[in-house]
Protein backbone atom coordinates (compact mmCIF):
# COMPACT_ATOMS: atom_id res chain seq x y z
CA UNK A 1 0.00 0.00 0.00
CA UNK A 2 1.56 3.24 -0.98
CA UNK A 3 2.49 5.62 2.30
CA UNK A 4 0.63 9.01 1.89
CA UNK A 5 0.83 11.64 4.77
CA UNK A 6 -0.05 15.30 5.33
CA UNK A 7 1.80 17.83 5.83
CA UNK A 8 0.68 21.39 7.27
CA UNK A 9 3.02 24.70 5.77
CA UNK A 10 3.20 25.39 9.26
CA UNK A 11 5.60 22.46 10.10
CA UNK A 12 7.81 22.14 6.58
CA UNK A 13 10.32 24.15 8.37
CA UNK A 14 10.37 21.89 11.58
CA UNK A 15 10.32 19.06 9.01
CA UNK A 16 13.01 19.87 7.25
CA UNK A 17 15.20 20.76 10.21
CA UNK A 18 14.95 16.80 11.68
CA UNK A 19 16.02 16.01 8.02
CA UNK A 20 18.74 18.26 8.72
CA UNK A 21 19.66 16.15 11.61
CA UNK A 22 21.22 13.27 9.77
CA UNK A 23 21.30 14.93 6.02
CA UNK A 24 22.24 17.80 4.31
CA UNK A 25 19.35 19.75 3.30
CA UNK A 26 19.06 21.69 -0.02
CA UNK A 27 15.73 24.19 -0.55
CA UNK A 28 14.85 26.78 -2.87
CA UNK A 29 14.88 30.35 -1.52
CA UNK A 30 15.24 33.70 -3.07
CA UNK A 31 18.71 35.05 -3.50
CA UNK A 32 18.57 38.28 -4.89
CA UNK A 33 16.28 38.26 -7.50
CA UNK A 34 16.74 34.59 -8.39
CA UNK A 35 15.14 31.13 -6.43
CA UNK A 36 18.17 29.00 -5.90
CA UNK A 37 19.03 25.83 -4.17
CA UNK A 38 20.79 26.68 -1.03
CA UNK A 39 21.35 24.81 2.24
CA UNK A 40 18.43 24.33 4.42
CA UNK A 41 18.69 27.98 7.12
CA UNK A 42 15.04 27.66 9.53
CA UNK A 43 15.84 31.64 9.57
CA UNK A 44 15.52 31.96 5.52
CA UNK A 45 11.76 31.61 3.73
CA UNK A 46 11.36 28.70 1.85
CA UNK A 47 9.89 29.16 -2.02
CA UNK A 48 7.45 26.60 -2.93
CA UNK A 49 5.07 28.72 -5.01
CA UNK A 50 6.64 27.81 -8.46
CA UNK A 51 9.82 26.14 -9.96
CA UNK A 52 12.97 27.96 -8.81
CA UNK A 53 14.98 30.05 -11.38
CA UNK A 54 17.89 27.56 -11.04
CA UNK A 55 16.96 23.69 -11.31
CA UNK A 56 18.84 21.44 -8.42
CA UNK A 57 21.67 20.28 -10.64
CA UNK A 58 24.49 21.36 -8.43
CA UNK A 59 23.15 19.10 -5.77
CA UNK A 60 23.83 16.06 -7.83
CA UNK A 61 26.82 17.58 -10.28
CA UNK A 62 28.32 20.28 -8.55
CA UNK A 63 29.40 23.88 -10.73
CA UNK A 64 32.73 22.78 -10.08
CA UNK A 65 34.04 19.93 -7.61
CA UNK A 66 37.59 18.45 -6.56
CA UNK A 67 38.28 15.45 -8.28
CA UNK A 68 41.84 14.01 -7.14
CA UNK A 69 44.48 15.89 -4.60
CA UNK A 70 47.99 15.19 -6.18
CA UNK A 71 51.62 15.45 -5.51
CA UNK A 72 54.76 15.31 -7.33
CA UNK A 73 57.85 13.49 -6.38
CA UNK A 74 61.43 12.41 -7.45
CA UNK A 75 61.56 8.53 -8.57
CA UNK A 76 64.26 7.56 -5.62
CA UNK A 77 65.54 5.22 -7.79
CA UNK A 78 65.82 7.18 -11.12
CA UNK A 79 65.76 11.13 -9.70
CA UNK A 80 65.69 12.18 -13.85
CA UNK A 81 61.99 10.72 -13.44
CA UNK A 82 58.69 12.81 -11.54
CA UNK A 83 55.97 10.64 -10.48
CA UNK A 84 52.50 11.54 -9.44
CA UNK A 85 50.84 10.28 -6.49
CA UNK A 86 47.01 11.01 -6.80
CA UNK A 87 43.94 10.68 -4.45
CA UNK A 88 40.52 10.86 -5.60
CA UNK A 89 38.21 13.09 -3.52
CA UNK A 90 34.72 11.22 -3.04
CA UNK A 91 31.64 12.95 -1.73
CA UNK A 92 30.61 11.89 1.68
CA UNK A 93 27.57 12.08 3.67
CA UNK A 94 23.51 11.64 2.76
CA UNK A 95 21.46 14.73 0.92
CA UNK A 96 18.03 15.60 0.51
CA UNK A 97 16.54 17.55 -1.92
CA UNK A 98 13.54 19.39 -1.03
CA UNK A 99 11.31 21.28 -3.24
CA UNK A 100 12.60 20.53 -7.05
CA UNK A 101 10.15 20.06 -9.80
CA UNK A 102 9.11 16.37 -11.64
CA UNK A 103 11.11 18.06 -14.59
CA UNK A 104 14.39 19.13 -12.51
CA UNK A 105 14.39 15.55 -10.89
CA UNK A 106 13.68 13.65 -13.59
CA UNK A 107 16.42 15.39 -15.41
CA UNK A 108 19.15 13.10 -13.46
CA UNK A 109 17.86 10.17 -15.51
CA UNK A 110 19.40 11.68 -18.36
CA UNK A 111 22.71 12.07 -16.72
CA UNK A 112 22.52 8.09 -15.37
CA UNK A 113 22.46 7.14 -19.48
CA UNK A 114 25.74 8.57 -19.83
CA UNK A 115 27.37 8.88 -16.51
CA UNK A 116 26.34 5.59 -14.89
CA UNK A 117 26.56 2.99 -18.40
CA UNK A 118 27.91 -0.84 -18.04
CA UNK A 119 31.16 0.98 -19.88
CA UNK A 120 31.69 3.55 -17.53
CA UNK A 121 30.89 4.32 -13.97
CA UNK A 122 31.68 8.07 -13.14
CA UNK A 123 32.45 7.30 -9.37
CA UNK A 124 32.17 11.38 -8.52
CA UNK A 125 28.69 11.21 -9.90
CA UNK A 126 27.42 7.57 -8.43
CA UNK A 127 28.58 8.95 -4.93
CA UNK A 128 26.37 11.79 -5.14
CA UNK A 129 23.52 10.00 -6.82
CA UNK A 130 23.58 7.29 -4.66
CA UNK A 131 23.02 8.80 -1.63
CA UNK A 132 20.50 11.75 -2.48
CA UNK A 133 16.60 11.76 -2.35
CA UNK A 134 14.33 14.17 -3.68
CA UNK A 135 11.83 15.56 -2.11
CA UNK A 136 9.92 17.38 -5.56
CA UNK A 137 6.89 19.45 -5.40
CA UNK A 138 4.04 18.66 -8.30
CA UNK A 139 2.91 21.70 -10.15
CA UNK A 140 0.07 23.09 -9.25
CA UNK A 141 0.38 26.01 -11.91
CA UNK A 142 2.07 26.29 -15.13
CA UNK A 143 3.70 29.14 -17.01
CA UNK A 144 3.63 29.68 -20.43
CA UNK A 145 7.24 28.39 -20.62
CA UNK A 146 6.45 24.96 -19.78
CA UNK A 147 6.00 22.44 -22.00
CA UNK A 148 6.89 19.02 -19.88
CA UNK A 149 4.06 17.27 -21.69
CA UNK A 150 5.48 17.41 -24.95
CA UNK A 151 8.37 15.23 -24.41
CA UNK A 152 6.83 12.79 -22.49
CA UNK A 153 6.64 14.32 -18.72
CA UNK A 154 3.81 15.74 -16.65
CA UNK A 155 3.62 18.16 -14.10
CA UNK A 156 3.27 15.28 -11.65
CA UNK A 157 6.12 12.94 -12.92
CA UNK A 158 7.52 10.83 -10.52
CA UNK A 159 10.11 9.55 -12.02
CA UNK A 160 13.07 9.84 -10.22
CA UNK A 161 11.84 11.17 -6.79
CA UNK A 162 11.83 9.81 -3.61
CA UNK A 163 8.78 11.93 -2.32
CA UNK A 164 6.20 13.77 -4.62
CA UNK A 165 4.17 16.46 -2.58
CA UNK A 166 1.31 17.83 -3.83
CA UNK A 167 0.29 21.32 -2.96
CA UNK A 168 -3.12 21.03 -0.96
CA UNK A 169 -5.30 23.11 1.06
CA UNK A 170 -2.81 24.31 3.99
CA UNK A 171 0.18 22.22 3.34
CA UNK A 172 0.49 19.29 1.00
CA UNK A 173 0.46 15.41 0.53
CA UNK A 174 3.52 13.53 0.53
CA UNK A 175 3.36 10.26 -1.05
CA UNK A 176 6.07 7.91 -1.24
CA UNK A 177 7.63 6.98 -4.28
CA UNK A 178 10.21 4.80 -3.62
CA UNK A 179 11.75 2.32 -0.66
CA UNK A 180 13.81 5.64 0.75
CA UNK A 181 10.95 7.87 0.30
CA UNK A 182 9.32 5.95 2.64
CA UNK A 183 11.93 6.11 5.27
CA UNK A 184 11.65 10.15 4.84
CA UNK A 185 8.18 9.62 6.32
CA UNK A 186 8.26 8.77 9.83
CA UNK A 187 8.36 12.23 11.28
CA UNK A 188 5.42 12.58 13.93
CA UNK A 189 5.03 15.56 12.55
CA UNK A 190 3.19 14.36 9.35
CA UNK A 191 -0.20 13.56 9.78
CA UNK A 192 -2.43 10.79 7.88
CA UNK A 193 -2.56 11.65 4.22
CA UNK A 194 -5.99 9.41 3.10
CA UNK A 195 -8.49 12.42 3.34
CA UNK A 196 -6.76 14.59 1.28
CA UNK A 197 -5.47 12.36 -1.68
CA UNK A 198 -9.20 13.15 -3.66
CA UNK A 199 -8.32 16.91 -3.05
CA UNK A 200 -4.27 16.41 -4.28
CA UNK A 201 -6.08 14.66 -7.34
CA UNK A 202 -8.46 17.23 -8.78
CA UNK A 203 -5.10 19.61 -8.38
CA UNK A 204 -3.24 17.76 -11.07
CA UNK A 205 -6.45 16.71 -13.28
CA UNK A 206 -6.67 20.75 -13.10
CA UNK A 207 -3.30 21.55 -14.00
CA UNK A 208 -3.69 18.82 -16.98
CA UNK A 209 -6.42 20.45 -18.41
CA UNK A 210 -4.53 23.99 -18.30
CA UNK A 211 -1.63 22.94 -19.83
CA UNK A 212 -3.71 22.43 -23.44
CA UNK A 213 -2.59 19.99 -26.23
CA UNK A 214 1.14 18.69 -27.31
CA UNK A 215 2.15 18.18 -30.70
CA UNK A 216 3.49 14.98 -32.05
CA UNK A 217 7.68 15.23 -31.64
CA UNK A 218 8.17 11.92 -32.66
CA UNK A 219 9.42 13.05 -35.98
CA UNK A 220 12.43 15.41 -34.16
CA UNK A 221 15.04 12.68 -34.65
CA UNK A 222 14.98 12.32 -38.30
CA UNK A 223 13.73 16.12 -39.38
CA UNK A 224 16.21 17.17 -37.26
CA UNK A 225 18.81 15.32 -39.03
CA UNK A 226 16.90 16.31 -42.26
CA UNK A 227 17.95 20.39 -41.25
CA UNK A 228 21.35 19.56 -40.24
CA UNK A 229 23.29 20.71 -43.51
CA UNK A 230 20.86 23.67 -44.01
CA UNK A 231 22.71 26.33 -42.52
CA UNK A 232 20.38 28.87 -43.62
CA UNK A 233 17.82 27.74 -41.46
CA UNK A 234 20.19 27.41 -38.96
CA UNK A 235 21.30 30.53 -39.39
CA UNK A 236 17.94 32.14 -39.63
CA UNK A 237 16.69 30.06 -35.79
CA UNK A 238 20.43 31.66 -34.54
CA UNK A 239 20.23 34.86 -35.41
CA UNK A 240 18.82 36.88 -32.19
CA UNK A 241 21.23 34.26 -29.74
CA UNK A 242 24.09 35.90 -27.90
CA UNK A 243 26.14 33.26 -27.09
CA UNK A 244 25.68 33.84 -23.30
CA UNK A 245 25.34 30.24 -22.16
CA UNK A 246 22.89 30.56 -19.78
CA UNK A 247 20.41 28.36 -21.75
CA UNK A 248 23.01 25.21 -20.64
CA UNK A 249 23.64 26.57 -17.27
CA UNK A 250 20.23 26.61 -16.28
CA UNK A 251 19.36 23.46 -17.58
CA UNK A 252 18.76 20.37 -15.73
CA UNK A 253 19.73 18.17 -18.60
CA UNK A 254 22.62 19.69 -19.62
CA UNK A 255 25.99 17.49 -18.53
CA UNK A 256 28.90 18.53 -20.45
CA UNK A 257 32.18 20.00 -18.14
CA UNK A 258 35.62 20.78 -18.26
CA UNK A 259 38.82 19.42 -16.68
CA UNK A 260 41.75 21.56 -15.41
CA UNK A 261 44.31 21.42 -13.31
CA UNK A 262 45.52 23.66 -10.46
CA UNK A 263 48.87 23.68 -9.36
CA UNK A 264 50.95 25.25 -6.54
CA UNK A 265 54.74 23.89 -6.04
CA UNK A 266 54.39 19.75 -6.22
CA UNK A 267 51.16 20.02 -5.51
CA UNK A 268 47.78 20.70 -7.05
CA UNK A 269 44.02 19.45 -7.44
CA UNK A 270 41.96 18.67 -10.89
CA UNK A 271 38.65 20.26 -10.93
CA UNK A 272 35.84 19.56 -13.09
CA UNK A 273 33.47 22.51 -13.95
CA UNK A 274 30.71 23.10 -15.85
CA UNK A 275 31.18 23.68 -19.38
CA UNK A 276 28.48 24.91 -22.50
CA UNK A 277 28.44 23.76 -25.54
CA UNK A 278 26.75 27.35 -26.71
CA UNK A 279 30.22 29.09 -26.04
CA UNK A 280 32.65 29.10 -28.98
CA UNK A 281 35.89 28.03 -26.90
CA UNK A 282 33.52 24.73 -26.23
CA UNK A 283 35.12 22.51 -29.70
CA UNK A 284 38.00 25.24 -30.10
CA UNK A 285 40.91 22.83 -30.90
CA UNK A 286 44.77 22.96 -30.07
CA UNK A 287 45.32 23.78 -33.64
CA UNK A 288 42.69 26.97 -33.39
CA UNK A 289 40.31 25.03 -35.82
CA UNK A 290 36.52 25.24 -34.51
CA UNK A 291 34.26 22.46 -36.08
CA UNK A 292 31.79 24.43 -34.24
CA UNK A 293 32.63 28.11 -35.63
CA UNK A 294 29.85 30.11 -35.68
CA UNK A 295 26.48 30.64 -32.69
CA UNK A 296 24.44 28.53 -35.97
CA UNK A 297 26.43 25.65 -35.37
CA UNK A 298 26.47 25.73 -32.13
CA UNK A 299 22.55 26.08 -31.46
CA UNK A 300 22.14 23.53 -33.84
CA UNK A 301 24.48 21.28 -31.50
CA UNK A 302 22.18 22.15 -28.62
CA UNK A 303 18.80 21.09 -30.32
CA UNK A 304 20.28 18.24 -32.22
CA UNK A 305 21.68 16.62 -29.51
CA UNK A 306 18.40 16.88 -27.12
CA UNK A 307 16.07 16.07 -29.81
CA UNK A 308 17.77 13.78 -32.32
CA UNK A 309 20.91 12.34 -31.50
CA UNK A 310 20.19 11.53 -27.80
CA UNK A 311 17.18 9.97 -28.26
CA UNK A 312 18.63 7.91 -31.50
CA UNK A 313 21.45 6.60 -28.79
CA UNK A 314 18.76 6.31 -26.07
CA UNK A 315 15.27 4.65 -27.13
CA UNK A 316 13.94 7.66 -28.43
CA UNK A 317 13.95 9.88 -25.36
CA UNK A 318 14.14 13.25 -26.22
CA UNK A 319 16.67 14.53 -23.98
CA UNK A 320 15.10 17.79 -22.85
CA UNK A 321 12.30 17.47 -19.76
CA UNK A 322 10.38 20.82 -21.03
CA UNK A 323 11.39 23.27 -17.49
CA UNK A 324 11.53 26.20 -19.79
CA UNK A 325 14.41 27.68 -18.17
CA UNK A 326 16.00 28.57 -21.52
CA UNK A 327 13.19 30.11 -22.79
CA UNK A 328 12.32 32.23 -19.80
CA UNK A 329 16.16 33.23 -19.23
CA UNK A 330 17.12 33.50 -22.50
CA UNK A 331 18.22 37.93 -22.69
CA UNK A 332 17.43 37.40 -26.75
CA UNK A 333 13.98 35.66 -27.07
CA UNK A 334 15.54 32.06 -28.05
CA UNK A 335 12.44 29.45 -27.80
CA UNK A 336 13.99 25.98 -28.43
CA UNK A 337 10.13 24.81 -29.08
CA UNK A 338 9.51 27.38 -32.10
CA UNK A 339 12.93 25.59 -33.46
CA UNK A 340 12.17 22.46 -33.04
CA UNK A 341 8.10 22.78 -34.94
CA UNK A 342 10.30 24.93 -37.39
CA UNK A 343 12.23 21.83 -37.98
CA UNK A 344 9.31 19.39 -38.44
CA UNK A 345 7.42 21.49 -40.28
CA UNK A 346 10.23 22.52 -42.68
CA UNK A 347 9.42 21.34 -46.45
CA UNK A 348 12.96 21.39 -48.35
CA UNK A 349 11.98 24.14 -51.42
CA UNK A 350 12.16 21.85 -54.62
CA UNK A 351 13.84 24.02 -57.48
CA UNK A 352 11.82 23.88 -60.67
CA UNK A 353 13.75 22.35 -63.65
S1 LIG B 1 20.40 31.75 -23.48
FE1 LIG B 1 19.69 32.48 -25.48
S2 LIG B 1 21.22 34.02 -26.09
FE2 LIG B 1 22.16 32.83 -24.43
S3 LIG B 1 23.28 31.17 -25.52
FE3 LIG B 1 21.24 30.35 -25.03
S4 LIG B 1 20.02 30.74 -26.89
FE4 LIG B 1 21.85 32.06 -27.01
S1 LIG C 1 16.38 22.35 -23.04
FE1 LIG C 1 15.37 24.09 -22.06
S2 LIG C 1 13.28 23.39 -21.66
FE2 LIG C 1 14.51 21.57 -22.10
S3 LIG C 1 15.14 20.80 -20.07
FE3 LIG C 1 16.80 22.16 -20.84
S4 LIG C 1 16.33 24.21 -20.03
FE4 LIG C 1 14.49 22.95 -19.78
Amino acid sequence: MTLVKYLKSTDLKSWLAELAEKNSVFAPRYEGDSVIFAPFDPEQEIYTKSAATVPPKKTVFPQSEKLVDFTYHKDPENPGKTLIDGKEVLPQGTTVVFGGRPCDVRGFSMFDRVYLTKETTDIYYKARRDNTSFITIACEFTESTCFCHWVGSSPSDPIGSDVLAVPVKGGFLLTAVSARGETLLTSKLLLEGKPKVEEAEEVLDKVMENLGKAPDLSKSPGKLLEVFDNMEFWEKVSAKCISCGTCTYLCPTCYCFNITDEIQGLKGSRIRSWDNCMSALFTMEASGHNPRPTKAHRLKNRVGHKFSYYPDLHDGIISCYGCGRCIKSCPAGVDIREIVLKAIEFMPTVVEE
